[in-house]
């Protein structure tokens, strides 16, 4: 599946926040954020006036960066979250959330939401006692995600699981950490979802 492969701190740098792409370097003071917030390229430190479309574009860029995703998977999500009964750009969010890739980072089985997702497509992960190798894999409410038996002692995961001690666990998860597993217990409230977010540019920007 394709990917975006260029440095993943200039994405950072280009929102102008921290999208916590790269594991335990994002905690460290070697984070280009804390180093250079200023968006990248020549004129990175000039000042710019963004017109409405840039607002609704760049929020667009963000949400999609922070959960990985290229422009054709994420204008997928929002076509699904619009045939959702509710609110769009809720619906969006939550779809997100429930992606295998995003609750395994969430749970501290990865370091990174990218190393998720290469991790589930290696086989590492079961959603109740099964295998698992589909990253977008859409996790309902009550499924008990684990980390299979043979890899349980990797070192990736034994990485991964130590330094997310310090993130700590969302809300709608339960990890039961000595048991290799967790259980997505709910789906979030919105006020849950803590990144500065602002999903209506969002649905403003596809309803052009
Ligand atoms: Fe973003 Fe992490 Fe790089 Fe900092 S270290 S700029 S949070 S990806």
């Amino acid at each position: 599946m394709a990917r975006n492969l260029g440095p993943v701190c200039r994405l950072c740098r280009r929102e102008g926040l921290k999208l916590f792409l790269k594991g335990e370097r994002c905690f460290s003071d070697k984070c280009a954020i804390e180093r250079r917030n200023y968006p990248p390229g020549a004129h990175g430190q000039a000042r710019t006036r963004f017109s409405e479309f840039a607002i609704r574009l760049r929020e667009k860029q963000k949400v999609k960066r922070i959960y990985g995703l290229l422009e054709k998977q994420f204008a997928h999500y929002f076509e699904l979250a619009e045939r959702m009964p509710g609110i769009t750009g809720e619906n969006l969010l939550m779809l997100l959330e429930r992606r295998l890739d995003n609750v395994v980072y969430k749970l501290g089985f990865a370091s990174s939401l990218a190393q998720g997702r290469q991790l589930v497509r290696h086989g590492f992960f079961e959603v109740n006692g099964k295998v698992v190798t589909i990253p977008s894999y859409l996790v309902e409410v009550g499924d008990v995600i684990s980390i299979g038996e043979k890899s349980r002692q990797k070192k990736v995961i034994v990485e991964a699981i130590e330094m997310a001690q310090r993130r700590g666990v969302p809300a709608w998860m339960a990890l039961e950490r000595e048991q290799f597993r967790g259980t997505f217990k709910a789906l979030p409230a919105r006020a849950d979802l803590t990144m500065p977010i602002s999903e209506k540019l969002i649905v403003e920007h596809y309803s052009r």
